[in-house]
Protein backbone atom coordinates (compact mmCIF):
# COMPACT_ATOMS: atom_id res chain seq x y z
CA UNK A 1 0.00 0.00 0.00
CA UNK A 2 1.25 3.41 -0.17
CA UNK A 3 1.12 5.28 2.68
CA UNK A 4 3.20 8.73 1.72
CA UNK A 5 2.05 10.33 -1.15
CA UNK A 6 2.82 13.92 -1.72
CA UNK A 7 5.63 15.61 0.01
CA UNK A 8 7.49 18.87 -0.10
CA UNK A 9 10.56 19.34 -2.10
CA UNK A 10 12.47 19.52 1.07
CA UNK A 11 10.86 16.36 2.15
CA UNK A 12 11.58 14.57 -1.28
CA UNK A 13 15.33 15.89 -1.20
CA UNK A 14 16.27 14.57 1.67
CA UNK A 15 14.00 10.97 1.60
CA UNK A 16 16.01 10.52 -1.97
CA UNK A 17 19.57 10.82 -0.41
CA UNK A 18 18.64 9.01 2.71
CA UNK A 19 18.45 6.09 0.32
CA UNK A 20 21.22 6.98 -1.87
CA UNK A 21 24.63 5.00 -1.89
CA UNK A 22 27.59 6.22 -2.68
CA UNK A 23 29.28 4.12 -4.80
CA UNK A 24 32.53 1.77 -4.58
CA UNK A 25 35.63 3.04 -5.71
CA UNK A 26 37.37 1.52 -8.89
CA UNK A 27 41.37 2.42 -10.14
CA UNK A 28 40.74 4.48 -13.75
CA UNK A 29 43.85 5.63 -16.03
CA UNK A 30 45.15 9.08 -16.03
CA UNK A 31 43.25 10.14 -19.01
CA UNK A 32 39.55 8.44 -17.41
CA UNK A 33 39.99 10.34 -14.75
CA UNK A 34 38.61 13.77 -15.88
CA UNK A 35 34.89 14.49 -14.32
CA UNK A 36 35.21 11.73 -11.67
CA UNK A 37 35.66 12.08 -7.91
CA UNK A 38 38.94 10.84 -6.15
CA UNK A 39 38.50 8.54 -3.58
CA UNK A 40 41.81 8.46 -2.06
CA UNK A 41 44.17 11.36 -1.08
CA UNK A 42 46.92 11.88 -3.70
CA UNK A 43 50.42 13.12 -1.93
CA UNK A 44 52.84 13.63 -4.83
CA UNK A 45 55.42 11.02 -5.11
CA UNK A 46 58.37 13.98 -6.27
CA UNK A 47 58.80 17.43 -5.72
CA UNK A 48 58.16 19.82 -8.18
CA UNK A 49 60.02 21.55 -9.77
CA UNK A 50 62.82 18.93 -9.21
CA UNK A 51 65.68 20.89 -8.80
CA UNK A 52 66.17 24.95 -9.21
CA UNK A 53 65.67 25.90 -12.93
CA UNK A 54 65.50 28.94 -15.03
CA UNK A 55 62.62 30.73 -15.69
CA UNK A 56 64.05 32.31 -18.77
CA UNK A 57 66.28 31.99 -21.59
CA UNK A 58 69.75 33.88 -20.32
CA UNK A 59 72.62 33.36 -18.97
CA UNK A 60 73.18 31.29 -15.24
CA UNK A 61 75.66 33.96 -13.18
CA UNK A 62 77.23 34.77 -9.82
CA UNK A 63 75.07 37.84 -8.18
CA UNK A 64 78.40 38.76 -6.79
CA UNK A 65 80.24 38.88 -10.17
CA UNK A 66 77.53 41.44 -11.70
CA UNK A 67 75.47 43.27 -8.92
CA UNK A 68 77.67 46.17 -9.54
CA UNK A 69 77.64 46.20 -13.73
CA UNK A 70 76.57 49.24 -15.27
CA UNK A 71 76.72 50.81 -18.84
CA UNK A 72 80.24 52.06 -17.85
CA UNK A 73 81.30 49.37 -16.19
CA UNK A 74 79.67 46.10 -18.11
CA UNK A 75 80.82 42.37 -16.34
CA UNK A 76 82.72 40.25 -18.65
CA UNK A 77 81.65 36.78 -18.02
CA UNK A 78 83.22 33.96 -19.57
CA UNK A 79 80.39 31.38 -20.94
CA UNK A 80 81.96 27.49 -20.29
CA UNK A 81 79.05 25.83 -20.84
CA UNK A 82 75.02 25.59 -21.70
CA UNK A 83 72.31 23.98 -19.76
CA UNK A 84 69.37 22.89 -21.72
CA UNK A 85 65.84 21.31 -20.58
CA UNK A 86 66.01 17.45 -20.45
CA UNK A 87 69.77 17.02 -19.20
CA UNK A 88 71.13 18.21 -16.30
CA UNK A 89 74.39 21.11 -16.15
CA UNK A 90 77.60 19.50 -17.10
CA UNK A 91 79.60 22.33 -15.44
CA UNK A 92 79.36 24.84 -12.64
CA UNK A 93 79.53 28.39 -12.78
CA UNK A 94 82.87 29.36 -10.66
CA UNK A 95 83.70 32.90 -9.84
CA UNK A 96 83.82 34.99 -13.34
CA UNK A 97 81.91 32.48 -15.60
CA UNK A 98 78.40 31.99 -16.74
CA UNK A 99 76.31 29.52 -18.16
CA UNK A 100 73.99 29.79 -21.16
CA UNK A 101 70.44 28.53 -20.39
CA UNK A 102 67.35 27.79 -21.60
CA UNK A 103 63.92 28.22 -19.89
CA UNK A 104 62.66 25.28 -17.89
CA UNK A 105 67.00 24.10 -17.58
CA UNK A 106 68.50 23.30 -13.56
CA UNK A 107 70.41 26.20 -12.49
CA UNK A 108 74.21 24.54 -12.28
CA UNK A 109 75.99 24.66 -9.44
CA UNK A 110 77.42 28.07 -8.52
CA UNK A 111 75.03 30.15 -10.11
CA UNK A 112 72.30 31.72 -8.10
CA UNK A 113 70.72 34.63 -10.99
CA UNK A 114 69.51 34.04 -14.37
CA UNK A 115 69.77 37.26 -16.25
CA UNK A 116 67.47 37.38 -19.57
CA UNK A 117 69.30 36.94 -22.96
CA UNK A 118 67.32 40.44 -23.69
CA UNK A 119 69.68 41.89 -21.24
CA UNK A 120 73.44 39.91 -22.46
CA UNK A 121 75.24 41.06 -25.17
CA UNK A 122 77.69 37.69 -26.18
CA UNK A 123 81.45 38.70 -27.71
CA UNK A 124 82.81 35.53 -28.69
CA UNK A 125 83.67 33.31 -25.44
CA UNK A 126 81.86 36.12 -23.10
CA UNK A 127 78.74 37.41 -22.14
CA UNK A 128 78.73 41.26 -21.42
CA UNK A 129 75.85 42.86 -18.52
CA UNK A 130 75.62 45.98 -18.03
CA UNK A 131 71.82 45.59 -15.98
CA UNK A 132 72.11 43.32 -13.23
CA UNK A 133 68.29 43.29 -12.51
CA UNK A 134 68.04 41.11 -9.45
CA UNK A 135 69.20 39.03 -6.83
CA UNK A 136 67.90 35.38 -7.66
CA UNK A 137 66.24 36.82 -10.63
CA UNK A 138 64.37 34.34 -12.77
CA UNK A 139 65.00 30.91 -10.77
CA UNK A 140 62.25 28.87 -10.19
CA UNK A 141 62.94 27.13 -6.55
CA UNK A 142 62.94 23.58 -6.12
CA UNK A 143 59.85 22.21 -4.98
CA UNK A 144 58.69 25.62 -5.02
CA UNK A 145 54.76 24.27 -6.60
CA UNK A 146 54.67 20.58 -4.45
CA UNK A 147 56.75 18.62 -1.87
CA UNK A 148 57.26 15.28 -1.92
CA UNK A 149 54.79 13.65 0.35
CA UNK A 150 52.56 16.56 0.54
CA UNK A 151 48.50 16.36 -0.09
CA UNK A 152 48.32 17.72 -3.40
CA UNK A 153 44.79 16.87 -3.61
CA UNK A 154 41.84 15.71 -1.00
CA UNK A 155 39.92 12.71 -1.39
CA UNK A 156 36.01 13.43 -2.65
CA UNK A 157 37.79 16.72 -4.69
CA UNK A 158 35.75 16.52 -8.52
CA UNK A 159 38.49 15.97 -11.04
CA UNK A 160 38.95 19.02 -13.44
CA UNK A 161 41.74 19.23 -16.47
CA UNK A 162 44.13 20.97 -13.84
CA UNK A 163 43.49 18.42 -11.06
CA UNK A 164 44.28 15.35 -13.98
CA UNK A 165 47.62 17.62 -14.56
CA UNK A 166 47.99 17.53 -10.99
CA UNK A 167 48.12 13.54 -11.10
CA UNK A 168 50.47 13.60 -13.45
CA UNK A 169 52.74 15.81 -12.03
CA UNK A 170 52.52 13.72 -8.67
CA UNK A 171 53.62 10.83 -10.72
CA UNK A 172 50.50 9.01 -10.91
CA UNK A 173 49.25 7.27 -13.88
CA UNK A 174 46.08 6.72 -12.62
CA UNK A 175 43.93 7.16 -9.23
CA UNK A 176 40.83 5.73 -7.45
CA UNK A 177 37.85 7.08 -8.33
CA UNK A 178 33.93 6.81 -7.59
CA UNK A 179 32.27 4.35 -9.73
CA UNK A 180 29.95 5.23 -12.32
CA UNK A 181 25.59 4.57 -11.95
CA UNK A 182 24.61 2.81 -14.62
CA UNK A 183 21.00 4.26 -15.17
CA UNK A 184 18.57 2.33 -17.07
CA UNK A 185 16.17 4.92 -19.30
CA UNK A 186 12.66 3.08 -19.77
CA UNK A 187 9.95 5.45 -21.48
CA UNK A 188 6.25 4.25 -21.61
CA UNK A 189 3.25 4.81 -24.07
CA UNK A 190 1.25 3.56 -26.22
CA UNK A 191 1.79 6.83 -28.29
CA UNK A 192 5.53 6.70 -28.92
CA UNK A 193 7.73 6.17 -32.14
CA UNK A 194 11.10 6.81 -32.67
CA UNK A 195 12.92 9.54 -34.50
CA UNK A 196 13.12 7.95 -38.26
CA UNK A 197 10.47 5.69 -38.13
CA UNK A 198 7.72 6.28 -40.65
CA UNK A 199 5.65 9.08 -39.06
CA UNK A 200 1.88 8.29 -38.71
CA UNK A 201 -0.67 10.56 -37.12
CA UNK A 202 -1.74 8.63 -33.73
CA UNK A 203 1.54 8.68 -32.69
CA UNK A 204 4.16 10.96 -30.87
CA UNK A 205 8.08 11.02 -31.32
CA UNK A 206 9.79 9.18 -28.35
CA UNK A 207 11.72 12.50 -27.59
CA UNK A 208 12.02 11.64 -23.79
CA UNK A 209 14.44 8.65 -24.56
CA UNK A 210 16.91 10.84 -25.82
CA UNK A 211 17.21 13.95 -23.38
CA UNK A 212 16.99 12.08 -21.09
CA UNK A 213 19.27 9.59 -21.45
CA UNK A 214 21.54 12.83 -22.79
CA UNK A 215 21.06 14.20 -19.32
CA UNK A 216 22.14 11.05 -18.18
CA UNK A 217 25.35 11.45 -19.37
CA UNK A 218 25.82 14.61 -18.66
CA UNK A 219 25.73 14.07 -15.14
CA UNK A 220 28.46 11.40 -15.87
CA UNK A 221 26.27 8.36 -14.95
CA UNK A 222 26.08 5.53 -17.90
CA UNK A 223 22.39 5.48 -19.58
CA UNK A 224 21.42 2.51 -20.71
CA UNK A 225 18.52 3.16 -23.27
CA UNK A 226 15.65 0.31 -23.28
CA UNK A 227 13.29 -0.02 -25.94
CA UNK A 228 10.08 1.62 -24.89
CA UNK A 229 7.38 -0.45 -23.20
CA UNK A 230 3.37 -0.20 -24.34
CA UNK A 231 0.76 0.72 -21.71
CA UNK A 232 0.05 -2.79 -21.20
CA UNK A 233 0.90 -4.49 -17.68
CA UNK A 234 2.41 -7.62 -18.92
CA UNK A 235 4.88 -5.70 -21.02
CA UNK A 236 5.65 -3.07 -18.39
CA UNK A 237 6.66 -5.79 -16.01
CA UNK A 238 9.20 -7.36 -18.28
CA UNK A 239 10.95 -4.02 -19.36
CA UNK A 240 11.12 -3.04 -15.94
CA UNK A 241 12.79 -6.02 -14.72
CA UNK A 242 15.16 -5.64 -17.40
CA UNK A 243 16.17 -1.73 -16.05
CA UNK A 244 16.01 -2.96 -12.52
CA UNK A 245 19.06 -4.37 -13.31
CA UNK A 246 20.95 -1.63 -13.64
CA UNK A 247 21.86 0.67 -10.38
CA UNK A 248 19.39 3.43 -10.90
CA UNK A 249 16.42 2.66 -13.07
CA UNK A 250 14.76 5.78 -14.53
CA UNK A 251 10.84 4.73 -15.95
CA UNK A 252 9.43 7.71 -17.85
CA UNK A 253 5.51 8.48 -18.22
CA UNK A 254 3.02 6.38 -17.03
CA UNK A 255 3.37 7.48 -13.70
CA UNK A 256 0.00 9.92 -13.53
CA UNK A 257 -3.54 8.88 -12.21
CA UNK A 258 -4.32 8.03 -15.98
CA UNK A 259 -6.39 4.69 -16.89
CA UNK A 260 -3.43 3.31 -18.51
CA UNK A 261 -0.52 4.62 -15.81
CA UNK A 262 0.88 1.28 -14.39
CA UNK A 263 3.85 2.15 -13.45
CA UNK A 264 3.27 1.85 -9.52
CA UNK A 265 0.86 -1.11 -9.75
CA UNK A 266 4.09 -2.95 -11.68
CA UNK A 267 6.60 -1.67 -9.39
CA UNK A 268 4.96 -2.92 -6.49
CA UNK A 269 4.78 -6.78 -8.02
CA UNK A 270 8.40 -6.15 -8.12
CA UNK A 271 9.02 -6.04 -4.79
CA UNK A 272 9.85 -2.06 -5.28
CA UNK A 273 9.48 -0.33 -1.59
CA UNK A 274 7.79 3.30 -2.93
CA UNK A 275 8.67 5.78 -0.81
CA UNK A 276 6.67 9.12 -2.26
CA UNK A 277 4.82 9.61 -5.58
CA UNK A 278 3.73 13.03 -5.81
CA UNK A 279 5.98 15.87 -4.98
CA UNK A 280 4.84 19.34 -4.58
CA UNK A 281 6.87 21.41 -7.27
CA UNK A 282 6.08 22.25 -10.73
CA UNK A 283 6.68 21.41 -13.13
CA UNK A 284 7.01 17.44 -12.79
CA UNK A 285 4.61 17.21 -9.95
CA UNK A 286 4.15 12.58 -10.28
CA UNK A 287 7.75 11.70 -9.37
CA UNK A 288 7.58 8.01 -7.83
CA UNK A 289 10.73 7.18 -5.75
CA UNK A 290 11.03 3.76 -4.56
CA UNK A 291 13.78 1.56 -3.46
CA UNK A 292 14.80 -2.00 -4.07
CA UNK A 293 16.79 -3.33 -1.36
CA UNK A 294 20.50 -4.29 -2.13
CA UNK A 295 20.41 -8.39 -1.36
CA UNK A 296 21.17 -9.11 -5.03
CA UNK A 297 23.19 -6.60 -5.82
CA UNK A 298 26.32 -6.57 -3.52
CA UNK A 299 24.30 -4.89 -0.35
CA UNK A 300 23.94 -2.09 -2.48
CA UNK A 301 20.21 -0.74 -2.88
CA UNK A 302 18.62 -0.31 -6.45
CA UNK A 303 16.92 3.28 -7.08
CA UNK A 304 13.73 3.42 -9.09
CA UNK A 305 12.90 7.08 -10.06
CA UNK A 306 9.16 7.05 -11.96
CA UNK A 307 9.25 10.42 -13.63
CA UNK A 308 6.45 11.98 -15.77
CA UNK A 309 5.75 12.14 -19.29
CA UNK A 310 5.64 15.43 -20.20
CA UNK A 311 9.05 16.75 -21.98
CA UNK A 312 9.63 19.52 -19.80
CA UNK A 313 8.51 18.01 -16.63
CA UNK A 314 10.73 14.79 -16.90
CA UNK A 315 14.00 16.96 -17.35
CA UNK A 316 13.53 19.50 -14.63
CA UNK A 317 12.19 16.57 -12.42
CA UNK A 318 15.78 14.81 -13.12
CA UNK A 319 17.56 18.08 -12.40
CA UNK A 320 15.90 18.56 -8.99
CA UNK A 321 15.35 14.69 -8.03
CA UNK A 322 17.86 11.93 -9.90
CA UNK A 323 20.62 14.69 -10.53
CA UNK A 324 21.64 15.11 -6.93
CA UNK A 325 21.39 11.04 -6.22
CA UNK A 326 23.45 10.61 -9.13
CA UNK A 327 25.67 13.27 -8.32
CA UNK A 328 26.18 11.31 -4.74
CA UNK A 329 26.66 8.03 -5.95
CA UNK A 330 29.68 9.29 -7.44
CA UNK A 331 30.97 10.82 -4.64
CA UNK A 332 30.55 14.19 -5.53
CA UNK A 333 29.99 16.90 -2.31
CA UNK A 334 28.07 19.68 -4.66
CA UNK A 335 25.37 17.59 -5.45
CA UNK A 336 22.86 20.22 -7.18
CA UNK A 337 23.21 23.02 -9.95
CA UNK A 338 24.46 25.75 -8.71
CA UNK A 339 22.12 28.56 -7.22
CA UNK A 340 22.25 32.30 -7.80
CA UNK A 341 20.28 35.78 -6.80
CA UNK A 342 19.23 37.42 -10.00
CA UNK A 343 16.93 40.53 -11.12
CA UNK A 344 13.72 39.98 -12.22
CA UNK A 345 12.83 41.54 -15.48
CA UNK A 346 9.17 41.37 -15.40
CA UNK A 347 6.31 41.10 -13.12
CA UNK A 348 5.55 37.39 -12.48
CA UNK A 349 2.68 35.86 -11.72
CA UNK A 350 2.67 32.62 -10.00
CA UNK A 351 -0.05 29.72 -9.37
CA UNK A 352 0.81 29.37 -5.55
CA UNK A 353 0.88 25.77 -3.73
CA UNK A 354 3.98 24.16 -5.16
CA UNK A 355 7.20 25.29 -5.96
CA UNK A 356 8.03 26.68 -9.02
CA UNK A 357 10.56 25.64 -11.34
CA UNK A 358 10.29 28.22 -13.74
CA UNK A 359 11.98 27.80 -17.43
CA UNK A 360 13.90 31.26 -17.62
CA UNK A 361 16.66 33.52 -19.75
CA UNK A 362 19.57 34.59 -17.55
CA UNK A 363 22.12 37.41 -18.31
CA UNK A 364 25.13 38.76 -16.42
CA UNK A 365 25.55 42.52 -17.11
CA UNK A 366 26.75 44.98 -14.57
CA UNK A 367 27.75 42.94 -11.59
CA UNK A 368 24.10 41.34 -11.83
CA UNK A 369 22.30 38.68 -13.12
CA UNK A 370 19.00 39.64 -14.46
CA UNK A 371 16.64 37.02 -15.75
CA UNK A 372 13.29 36.70 -17.48
CA UNK A 373 10.87 33.63 -17.98
CA UNK A 374 10.69 31.87 -21.40
CA UNK A 375 7.11 33.30 -23.15
CA UNK A 376 5.90 29.79 -22.79
CA UNK A 377 5.76 28.02 -19.63
CA UNK A 378 3.90 24.33 -20.36
CA UNK A 379 4.94 21.39 -19.58
CA UNK A 380 4.99 19.89 -22.24
CA UNK A 381 6.85 22.90 -24.14
CA UNK A 382 9.89 21.56 -24.88
CA UNK A 383 11.43 24.89 -26.31
CA UNK A 384 10.96 26.19 -22.99
CA UNK A 385 14.01 24.05 -22.08
CA UNK A 386 15.96 24.74 -25.36
CA UNK A 387 15.55 28.62 -24.71
CA UNK A 388 16.28 28.41 -21.19
CA UNK A 389 19.95 28.91 -19.32
CA UNK A 390 18.08 28.58 -15.75
CA UNK A 391 15.26 27.67 -13.69
CA UNK A 392 13.84 30.58 -11.64
CA UNK A 393 12.42 29.19 -8.58
CA UNK A 394 9.63 30.37 -7.56
CA UNK A 395 7.86 30.00 -4.12
CA UNK A 396 5.24 27.69 -3.18
CA UNK A 397 3.45 30.82 -1.03
CA UNK A 398 3.75 33.60 -3.44
CA UNK A 399 1.43 34.58 -5.96
CA UNK A 400 2.80 37.41 -7.79
CA UNK A 401 6.80 38.83 -8.18
CA UNK A 402 7.17 42.75 -9.29
CA UNK A 403 9.81 43.49 -11.49
CA UNK A 404 13.04 44.47 -9.78
CA UNK A 405 13.00 41.55 -7.56
CA UNK A 406 15.71 39.66 -6.55
CA UNK A 407 14.65 35.78 -6.93
CA UNK A 408 17.15 32.56 -6.69
CA UNK A 409 17.94 30.75 -10.05
CA UNK A 410 19.40 27.31 -10.63
CA UNK A 411 21.84 27.69 -13.56
CA UNK A 412 21.40 24.46 -16.06
CA UNK A 413 24.75 22.82 -17.20
P1 LIG B 1 2.25 10.47 -19.22
O1 LIG B 1 3.12 10.93 -18.11
O2 LIG B 1 2.55 9.11 -19.69
O3 LIG B 1 0.80 10.67 -18.88
O4 LIG B 1 2.55 11.43 -20.44
C1 LIG B 1 2.27 12.82 -20.35
C2 LIG B 1 2.47 13.49 -21.69
O5 LIG B 1 3.81 13.37 -22.09
C3 LIG B 1 1.64 12.93 -22.81
O6 LIG B 1 1.16 14.02 -23.59
C4 LIG B 1 2.60 12.13 -23.61
O7 LIG B 1 2.25 12.02 -24.94
C5 LIG B 1 3.90 12.86 -23.41
N1 LIG B 1 4.98 11.85 -23.43
C6 LIG B 1 5.00 10.73 -22.70
N2 LIG B 1 6.10 10.00 -22.95
C7 LIG B 1 6.79 10.71 -23.88
C8 LIG B 1 8.04 10.48 -24.54
N3 LIG B 1 8.75 9.38 -24.28
N4 LIG B 1 8.48 11.41 -25.41
C9 LIG B 1 7.74 12.53 -25.64
N5 LIG B 1 6.57 12.79 -25.04
C10 LIG B 1 6.08 11.90 -24.18
MG1 LIG C 1 1.70 7.70 -20.89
Amino acid sequence: MIEKTMVSLDEAIKIILEHTPTLMAERVSLNETLGRVLAEAIHSRRDHPPWDNSAMDGFAVRWQNICTASPESPARLKIVGESQAGSLPQCDVNPGEAVQIMTGAPTPNGADTVVRIEDCRIDGNWVVITNPGKQGANIRRLGEDVRQGQEVLAANTSVRPAEVGMLATAAYSSALVYQQPRVSVLTTGDELTEPGEALTLEKIINSNAYSIAAVVRESGAYAIQLDSAKDNKAELEEKMRQALTADVALVVGGVSLGKYDYVKEVLETLGCAIKFWRIAVRPGHPVVFGIIDGDQNDGMPKLLFGLPGNPVSCLVAFYEFVLPALRKMMGHQELFLPKVEAILEQDTRNRPGRTHFARAVAEYRDGDYYVRLTPDQGSGILTSMTLANCLAILDADRDFYAAGERITIQLLP
